[in-house]
């Protein structure tokens, strides 16, 4: 679990108080000039917008993403759900999957494309890719073994390899299980990343949701939510939506069962009047 440096919880009390104020004195205005009902008012339009930012780690995984038809592992295709759905998603991806030796693990199941390739598609198609590291070491094992700066030099390696595809440095880190200690995050964050975390010291709209799907695929479906993952993150959502807001951040992997939660979760979440977003869209949107 991600704590943030003291400065950083004690900072946010007064940035939102700030936003608040920014915002009321924003309605004042309209407020006065005749004819504007309250539902039009300007700077209330962030407010009132449904959106989320759908995020996959772990990939790339070419048979997931242009689907497969093998015993075990079929999927239909993630790519092509989301253009269906006109859907645009962040994929944080493991550096090392998107160089030459990976092939192997890339083309375990087949699909004709390695996943370098995969994430040039995912580029093309108008989606984002940030870095989950590029070897997906968990932050204390690796500080215990290697130093703090090896994990420094691990994500910007991965940034690297980000760039060679996109053509633009991977502003987003998530951390392999979120594990990160505020010295690190701070230095992390010094080095021009930011992090993503679900810690409770964030803003709502800051903190990732996880929608536990690794635990519905592999050994762990005795965790998999109850009754369904689908339940379980329709739930995630209407409580927060409780709690006022309407902006989410939802991380998945790339699992065959994830394309099929989705394919049913977003065409709901649609018709709840929601939009997808990638996640520079969302963070910037958020903010406005
Ligand atoms: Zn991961």
């Amino acid at each position: 679990m991600l704590r943030l440096p003291k400065t950083s919880s004690l900072l946010w009390p007064v940035l939102r108080q700030s936003f608040a104020v920014t915002l009321f004195s924003l309605a004042l205005v309209p407020l006065a000039a005749p004819g504007v009902t309250g539902a039009n008012r300007p700077g209330d339009a962030a407010a009132t917008q449904k959106f989320i930012a759908l995020t996959f780690d772990d990939g790339p995984r070419p048979w997931v993403l242009k689907g497969n038809a093998e015993a075990g592992h079929a999927s239909a295709s993630l790519l092509d759900l989301l253009d269906r759905q006109n859907a645009k998603a962040t994929f944080f991806v493991m550096g090392w999957r998107l160089v030459a030796f990976a092939d192997k693990d890339c083309r375990k199941i087949d699909v004709g494309m390695n996943c370098r390739q995969v994430a040039e598609e995912e580029h093309r198609r108008g989606h984002e890719i940030e870095n989950h590291t590029y070897g997906h070491g968990n932050f204390r094992q690796m500080k215990a073994r290697y130093g703090e700066d090896w994990i420094l030099n691990d994500l910007d390696h991965a940034n690297r390899t980000i760039e060679s595809i996109t053509g633009e440095k991977a502003l987003y880190v998530r951390p392999p299980e979120w594990d990160v200690w505020p010295e690190l995050a701070q230095k992390i964050e010094a080095r021009g990343y930011r992090l993503m975390s679900k810690s409770t010291s964030l803003p709502l709209t800051r903190r990732d949701v996880d929608s536990e799907d690794y635990f519905c695929a592999g050994r762990s479906l005795a965790k998999c939510p109850k009754p369904s993952d689908y339940d379980y993150v329709l739930r995630s959502i209407a409580q927060r939506e409780r709690q006022g807001v309407e902006q989410h951040i939802l991380v998945f992997h790339e699992l065959p069962q994830s394309v099929e939660l989705l394919s049913r979760l977003i065409p709901e979440l649609k018709a709840r009047g929601y939009r997808f977003v990638p996640l520079r869209t969302y963070m910037a949107e958020i903010k406005r």
